[in-house]
């Protein structure tokens, strides 16, 4: 879902690269973002002197790889390190190889070096020992390039490395390592660097190179780079050649040739007051001006998804907006709603890859736009909706019924705010279908006015891709699943999914920054969204801490004109 820089639209690569070599990290202290856990692994090695003979970093384009490998390479002949495992980069063996001098150090291009000739040639080098340093080191990036044969031939080597040699490949597809070759290496993922953590860097950039910029327009570069520093470093320089003074939003849309937040704002105008003709004069109008429908289309549908965020979270969701549209997006998102804010984001990006093919120029757009305006979740009638709707409503007027009959729990007794709660969650379940969304009462409508206490994982089965997130986290780290699997989730509070752990050794382990990491990425993984993990601990003999139920309640009542009970609004 984003932008390849070295894209389709115009076949030319953005190489602005020398912002990028300026800036390239030369120690994992000084410069290098991200990847904390390969970091503090490489580190220790070097601390402990317990360097491997042979590493494969993998992981997408721009994240650091061949970075963590040059500064390992300078970091194991370095003669001035001491104790401190970074690189000093003034004596001379850092100095040549930072100028790409060093006769220790070897980068291949896995991908223009891939037969078996190479290798063989690599193999009688290796056994001589190293020039200046007390290691060679040969750095082969791409290395899924290489041939089968080429891998076999560096297998010999990789079983019997000589001492003096250190051997770090580097991929973007490590699916297409041989597993004997992976068998011979200590391998580390790197992993996608988030928005926040490339703007973050580009903005020291920017002050450093005396750049005014716009806070957003960093957040945008690094929302569509897909978490690769490179390629957002990339776009930073070619926005900063287009912008005249300071580096706007918009010069960033324009260099990536997306549209105005205006014209997506006018276009969510125009759906929520179900005017098609408006819509349809702004997708014209993009179309007339030359803009990519296909990007456009895709940048309707994350206008949806950000909307659906802003509805979601009411806190500060990562959003491109700037305040004033944010205002105008937040009000958009309560007449838009949900439920077809759910739908517009199917419905344009369906509406993408029609227009990807692009023979049939604005039509793909406008049909996602008649169908966003005119049908409805399950029905493709106006009649079927309103029947919804009503259902809907005899089920609420039911359930309130039901809760003003409701004798009190005990004499003169109100009801606790736990009880509340539970009424509440049984409420969600009436108004909507909340099952992507959040905890979901599951048991029989009884057990809502039930006043017994509810277990307190009533919620849990409602988060119905925890397998998924379980099995996410244990491809990454066994150890983080082993942790997870003596949590129980509870259900979602606004952004935050909660996890509950009975046993305090646990809970304190999983806390580690390291750990949380892993459960937040593949939680954002499998659900598309920003979710945090938010760890209890479940003290014994005390009851979970009460918490208002998510906004969304409110939200997804008024949304079928239901209403809100008085206990809740004391709540806020
Ligand atoms: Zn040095």
């Amino acid at each position: 879902m984003q932008i390849e820089l070295n894209g389709r639209r115009t076949g030319k690569r953005l190489e602005y690269l020398s912002l990028y070599r300026k800036w390239r990290p030369q120690s994992f202290k000084d410069g290098f973002v991200g990847q904390e856990h390969v970091v503090r692994t490489l580190h220790n090695a070097l601390l402990y002197n317990k360097v491997a003979h042979a590493y494969l970093f993998t992981g997408p384009r721009g994240t650091g790889k061949t970075s963590a490998a040059k500064i390992l390479a300078k970091a194991v002949n370095c003669t001035e390190r001491g104790e401190n495992p970074d690189p000093c980069n003034q004596c001379p063996s850092c100095r040549r190889i930072n100028d790409g001098v060093s006769l220790d150090v070897l980068e291949i291009d896995g991908a223009s070096n891939r037969g078996i000739d190479e290798v063989r040639d690599l193999r009688e080098k290796v056994k001589f020992v190293p020039v200046e340093g007390d290691y060679k080191v040969y750095i082969i990036d791409e290395v899924h390039m290489l041939t089968t044969e080429a891998f076999n031939a560096l297998l010999k080597t990789l079983e019997e490395p000589p001492p003096h040699v250190i051997f770090i490949f580097a991929t973007t597809e490590s699916h297409k390592v041989p597993a004997t070759i992976l068998s011979r290496c200590q391998k580390f993922d790197f992993k996608r660097l988030t928005t926040q953590e490339i703007s973050a860097h580009l903005s020291q950039m920017v002050a450093a190179e005396g750049v005014a910029a716009e806070p957003e327009a960093l957040q945008l570069i690094g929302r569509e780079t897909d978490g690769g520093m490179r390629d957002a470093i990339g776009l930073l320089e070619q926005s900063m050649a287009y912008a005249e003074g300071k580096l706007t939003v918009a010069d960033v849309r324009g260099v990536l040739g997306l549209v105005e937040t205006e014209t997506l704002l006018a276009l969510g105008q125009a759906a929520a007051d179900h005017n098609l003709v408006a819509g349809f004069q702004l997708i014209q109008k993009a179309n007339e001006e030359g803009k990519d429908l296909a990007l456009f289309a895709r940048q309707v549908a994350e206008f949806f998804r950000d909307l659906l965020l802003m509805l979601w979270t009411e806190t500060e969701a990562e959003t491109s907006f700037n305040p004033e549209e944010k205002e105008i997006a937040r009000t958009l998102t309560e007449k838009i709603g949900m439920a077809s804010l759910k739908r517009g984001v199917t419905l344009f990006l369906e509406a993408g890859t029609a227009a990807r093919r692009g023979t049939e120029g604005s039509l793909p757009l406008e049909m996602a736009l008649l169908r966003f305006l005119t049908e409805t979740d399950d029905h493709t009638d106006d009649n079927a909706l309103s029947q919804t709707v009503t259902a809907l409503e005899q089920r609420l007027a039911k359930l309130e019924a039901e809760l003003k009959v409701r004798p009190p729990a005990g004499p003169g007794r109100q009801p606790t705010k736990a009880e509340t709660k539970k009424v509440e969650h049984h409420k969600i379940d009436m108004g909507t279908n909340p099952a992507d969304y959040g905890p979901k009462q599951t048991g029989p409508r009884s057990k809502a006015v039930d006043p017994e206490p509810e277990p307190t994982t009533a919620g849990i089965k409602a988060f119905d891709r925890w397998d998924e997130v379980m099995e996410g986290v244990k491809q990454r780290k066994r150890t983080v699943e082993a942790l997870l699997r003596e949590g129980t989730p509870e259900g979602l509070y606004g952004n935050k999914l909660r996890i509950r752990f009975n046993m305090h050794f646990h809970w304190e382990k999983i806390k580690e920054p390291e750990y949380t990491k892993v459960v937040m990425e593949v939680l954002q993984e499998v659900t598309g969204q920003k979710i945090y993990p938010e760890f209890m601990l479940q003290e014994a003999g005390n009851k979970p801490p009460e918490e208002k139920p998510p906004e969304i309640l409110r939200k997804t009542l008024e949304l079928f004109g239901g209403e809100i009970t008085e206990s809740k609004e004391e709540d806020r």
